[in-house]
């Protein structure tokens, strides 16, 4: 493997003008947890390896009732941020459960999802909290949603001038739970096997007035269960209710067979861990007296 070169640059436009010039030739380096892995395997061959540290793409900030984090934003980085665990227990819960501290203090939001693994553990509760991403080219900026993002495994929509810089999440509606589950063959430094993360919004009458319910290698893509999600809606929460969504969702998987686990096993544990985080999210938002 002939080496690439690297280059530090100093601002936003010059990573740019770079992207504009080499295309997939300069790819962005972040905490390289998985660059580096792809490189080794031949995966990606680049010529130039283009770093943006110093370009304060590390931010987090809260305004016009949606967060904001800078696409170098690191795990660590949200597990330290008070109003992030407030705001996106989900989110915050994924980052506990991923990899371990060494990995967590490098690994970056944008890498996670640039990747675009169908296991990527972030990705779930991000599109669960409907997250918006920012596309940078030298041409200007899109705005897209994350959902729309995933192509197939390792496949996006982004072009190959573009840079990710931001992620925007809105805040939640009040009257709002959020769960994030991961079912991996060991309980840290594992790659899900499912994962999956659940937000539900009650309206004013108490009935379910807008759910997510996200899946994670499930799929060549992480995957909406919007089946699942629609048969909630406009409904009153009711252990019936959630048990036909938890079967609704496993049907609208599409899991392979690997190293890891079955397709079986997956449509399997889809269920039962849909269940799980309805049922948690349920009692979030107020529900008592549960028998299970
Ligand atoms: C030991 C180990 C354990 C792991 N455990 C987990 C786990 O539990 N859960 C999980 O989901 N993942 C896990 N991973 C995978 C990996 O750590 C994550 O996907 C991580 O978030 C990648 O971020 P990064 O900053 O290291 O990205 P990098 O490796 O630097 O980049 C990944 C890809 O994204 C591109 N890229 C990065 N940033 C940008 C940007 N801003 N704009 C455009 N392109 C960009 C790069 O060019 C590259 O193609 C693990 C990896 C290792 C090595």
């Amino acid at each position: 493997m002939n080496s690439p070169q690297y280059i530090a640059v100093e601002s936003l436009g010059e990573a740019l003008k770079i992207k504009q010039e080499q295309g997939a030739h300069a790819r962005v380096i972040a905490g390289a947890t998985d660059l580096i892995l792809r490189m080794r395997d031949r995966v990606f061959s680049p010529k130039l390896l283009v770093d943006l540290r110093q370009v304060s793409l590390d931010t987090i900030s809260c305004h016009a009732g949606e967060m904001r984090l800078g696409a170098y934003v690191t795990l660590s980085q949200i597990l330290a941020d008070d109003e992030i665990t407030v705001l996106f227990p989900a989110l915050v819960e994924a980052c506990r459960q991923f990899a371990g501290p060494p990995i967590r203090n490098l690994a970056t939001l944008g890498g996670n999802i640039v990747n675009a693994s169908p296991a990527a553990d972030l990705v779930p509760p991000l599109m669960a909290y409907d997250a918006n991403i920012v596309l940078a080219s030298s041409a200007g900026e899109r705005v897209l949603a994350l959902a729309e993002f995933f192509t197939g495994p390792g496949q996006t929509v982004m072009q190959a001038d573009e840079i990710l810089t931001q992620i925007r999440l809105p805040l939640m509606p009040p009257d709002s739970a959020s769960w994030f589950i991961k079912l991996g063959q060991r309980r840290s430094m594992a790659i899900s096997i499912i994962n999956l993360s659940i937000r539900l919004t009650l309206g004013a009458k108490g009935a379910v007035s807008d759910a997510r319910i996200v899946l994670g290698a499930a799929a060549p893509t992480p995957l909406r269960a919007v089946a699942a999600e629609a048969l909630l809606i406009g409904k009153e929460l009711s252990d019936q209710q959630v048990d036909q969504a938890a079967v609704e969702a496993s049907r609208e998987t599409s899991p392979i067979t690997d190293v890891r686990a079955s397709r079986n096993y997956r449509e399997r544990m889809t269920q039962v861990l849909v269940r799980r985080a309805l049922l948690a999210s349920w009692d979030d938002l107020g529900r008592s007296g549960r028998n299970e």
